[in-house]
């Protein structure tokens, strides 16, 4: 499993691999490790933590959140994109997964740019209002019926121009189709629309991976 995008053929998808994918050889070992786990499925793509990484330097980003680290590409393929002195605080609640995280991290090298709080999301969020931190990049990728929440928190947290990744989104698809009324499908697609007419944000929706809102505050 490639956690590639359902909408783009395999060689396709093989041949924008080949051609510009720049994984470093820990990346390509989390990849693989977490590829035969159970849950596999939750692995955010190689060519969508790419997008990330450019992402955050594009915006000169030094401050992230990441909601939903699983077993830990995401918050290493942003902690390698940041500058020294940059920093990712990363939420979850799964001890088990969040170990083999800590383990790429430490091989990685970049254990000092990773914040990793064990602790429901809403709280570790609502922490860091209470301190009026302010950030510069957000990933949104974890328990799709808390989404709504981490939405708001997180557009707190941000900068004006600051970027939210927000994934998912297509949900393999189900989104777009209004007889799937499964807890997760709603939450989605009801944040989706949610999102299309916020005010408060511009907003571009990608079909990469699982589908991937791009989200600036204004
Ligand atoms: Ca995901």
């Amino acid at each position: 499993m490639k956690s590639k995008s359902f909408l783009v053929p395999d060689d396709i998808y093989d041949y924008m691999l080949k051609t510009t994918l720049r994984e470093t050889p820990v990346q390509r070992e989390l990849r693989e490790r977490t590829a035969a786990m159970p849950q596999a499925r939750m692995q955010t793509g190689p060519d969508q933590l790419q997008l990330l990484q450019l992402l955050v330097r594009a915006i000169g980003a030094r401050r992230c959140i990441e909601v939903g680290v699983y077993t830990g590409a995401s918050a290493l393929a942003v902690a390698l994109a940041l500058p020294e002195g940059g920093s990712i605080v990363a939420c979850d609640v799964n001890e088990e997964y969040t170990a083999i995280a800590e383990e790429f991290w430490e091989r990685a090298g970049v254990t000092n740019k990773i914040d990793l709080r064990l602790a429901p999301a809403v709280e570790t969020l609502s922490d860091l209002l209470a301190q009026q931190g302010s950030y510069d990049f957000a990933y949104i990728d974890a328990d799709k019926t808390n989404y709504d929440a981490y939405y708001e928190l997180v557009l707190q947290l941000l900068r004006p121009g600051g970027l939210i990744a927000v994934d998912n989104v297509l949900w393999g698809g189900d989104v777009a189709n209004p007889a799937q009324r499964d807890p997760d499908t709603v939450a989605l697609r009801n944040l989706n629309e949610k999102i299309g007419r916020d005010e408060r944000i511009d907003v571009s929706f990608l079909t990469i991976g699982d589908g991937l809102s791009l989200v600036r505050k204004r």
